[in-house]
């Protein structure tokens, strides 16, 4: 549960128990969910999911236009998949979740409305082990699987529900003001004004616990991994300074601490020879630690620290703490540093589709594109699934002036991703205004705005392609796409009216 910088969460639940409203709960199409008890209408926890989806829609567009939204392929792809194979487990199959990376060195993840799921990069950063992300990931979908924030099953109070009304009506506003998203954000950062403990309630976080940990051993992962973040929490210096809002997860989650103390004495509560982590674990995990690192005051300490690993360290571990090296030194610009270290990072390993997209981006970043279109495509012929890869690719492709190739190949990575990853649309954009096909690129423009949750832009971008554009059929499709477009943007603005007033 959460309480990010930007404590989304806390106003997200608020939000979504002020549904309650009469209108929602009369409205078609708003069938309660099988298979869960009802608290009753009186309560107000009637919130289809349907409604709760289009609620955390509108939240996650709001979070993606802020700076801590992790955009960066390898985590989110590294998390999504983690969710993948945990909610496999999960009871209710049907169950959608999205997870997102969070840029804040704190220990914290939460579960918002609709099921996304944000994950600090702190947390990946601090864990010892894949198991320990993914005992806190389980717990979370779990939270999603079992409806908690639709069942009502959460300790706010009315006050609280107030405050995150004015969430609402801060999206809302974003939602009318074009293209301006600052009041967006300023949505987000609201929450952060909320800070009481809105927090599920203990029945919920015990239900959370019992089906995280069945989710956590039959995917294959340590059960223990839950219990280990939290005993390794418990002694260190974070968790002390939880008191004085240190620790966002350890203050919505006291019930599990305090399963915890009785283990507080176990050392070694995992067997890391039965339940190795993936190289890919440490891969992500060094990523994160530079993606939460670029605007940091101790980076030095950083380095210092990320060394003492490489010399120490052996296998993946040793690998990515090199790798996480090699790209700090080529965001400063010293590309002899940083091939050095790559080239630590390529001993001793298997061959890895993160070490070939480090290769790749630090050709790119050198001004070689050849060679980082060379690099790029040979490894994702071998690992056509590693995203970060395909969008180097396009970069490179586009750096040549191969504008028709890079279109194709642009084309070919959307229908493999088709809302995974906006940035293959924007790419896509650039390259059609390259090559002087302004409507098409204003039309990718718009799904790269749609897909970031961004409407007014979408459709300003849709309105000057269809002045662009002189063919009719063309004009025809682009007409049924704003028409589609003004449809969700009043669906969604009628969403939040329920929740703001
Ligand atoms: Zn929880």
């Amino acid at each position: 549960m959460l309480r990010m910088r930007l404590s989304v969460k806390q106003k997200i639940a608020a939000v979504v128990l002020a549904v309650s409203a009469p209108a929602l709960v009369t409205a078609p199409a708003l069938a309660q969910p099988m298979g869960l008890p009802n608290i009753g209408a009186a309560s107000g926890s009637d919130l289809s999911p349907a409604l709760e989806r289009a609620l955390g829609d509108l939240i996650i567009a709001s979070g993606r236009r802020d700076p801590t939204y992790v955009h960066d392929a390898e985590i989110n792809q590294y998390l999504n998949d983690m969710a993948k194979r945990l909610s496999r487990y999960a009871v209710s199959h049907a169950v959608h979740v999205d997870v997102f990376g969070v840029l804040d060195p704190r220990f914290n993840a939460f579960a918002l409305p609709g099921g996304y799921i944000g994950i600090n990069t702190g947390l990946i950063v601090q864990a010892d082990s894949e198991s320990e992300v993914a005992g806190v990931m389980a717990h979370e979908i779990a939270h999603v699987t079992q409806r908690h924030i639709a069942r009502g099953l959460t300790q706010q109070k009315q006050s609280e529900m107030i405050a995150l009304a004015s969430v609402a009506a801060a999206l809302l506003a974003a939602l009318a003001g074009g293209v301006n998203v600052a009041s967006g954000i300023a949505a987000f950062g609201q929450a952060a004004a909320i800070d009481q403990q809105l927090g599920y309630s203990r029945d919920a976080e015990r239900e959370a616990d019992r089906v995280g940990f069945h989710m956590l051993s039959k995917a294959g992962y340590d059960p223990n991994g839950l219990q280990e973040m939290f005993a390794k929490l418990m002694n260190s210096a974070q968790f002390n300074m939880a008191g004085s809002g240190g620790n966002a997860y350890f203050s919505t989650h006291p019930l599990s601490i305090e399963r915890m103390t009785d283990m507080q004495n176990r050392t070694q509560l995992l067997d890391n020879n039965r339940f190795p982590s993936s190289d890919a674990f440490w891969y992500v995990r060094a990523r994160a630690l530079v993606l939460q690192t670029v605007e940091r005051h101790d980076v030095t300490r950083i380095i210092d620290k990320l060394q003492d690993e490489g010399r120490r360290l052996k296998g993946a571990q040793r690998s990515a703490a090199w790798l996480a090296l090699s790209e700090l030194a080529s965001q400063r610009r010293q590309y002899v540093d940083a091939k050095r270290f790559l080239d630590y990072a390529r001993q001793g390993v298997k061959d890895s589709p993160y070490i070939e997209r480090q290769a790749a981006a630090l050709a790119l970043a050198q001004d070689n594109a050849a060679s980082a279109l060379s690099i790029a495509r040979s490894a994702l012929t071998r690992w056509p699934n590693h995203r970060a890869l395909a969008e180097i690719q396009a970069r490179a492709l586009q750096k040549l002036g191969r504008h028709a190739e890079a279109a194709k190949f642009l084309e070919q990575q959307i229908k493999k991703w088709p809302s995974e990853s906006p940035v293959l649309y924007q790419l896509l954009a650039v390259n059609l205004a390259d090559s002087k096909q302004p409507a098409q690129a204003r039309r990718a423009m718009a799904d790269y705005y749609v897909l970031t949750g961004a409407l007014p832009s979408a459709m300003a971008q849709l309105q000057q392609a269809r002045e662009m554009t002189q063919d009719f059929h063309e004009q025809s499709r682009i007409d049924a796409q704003i028409r589609s477009l003004q449809a969700r943007m009043a669906q969604e603005k009628s969403v939040l009216e329920k929740f703001s007033s």
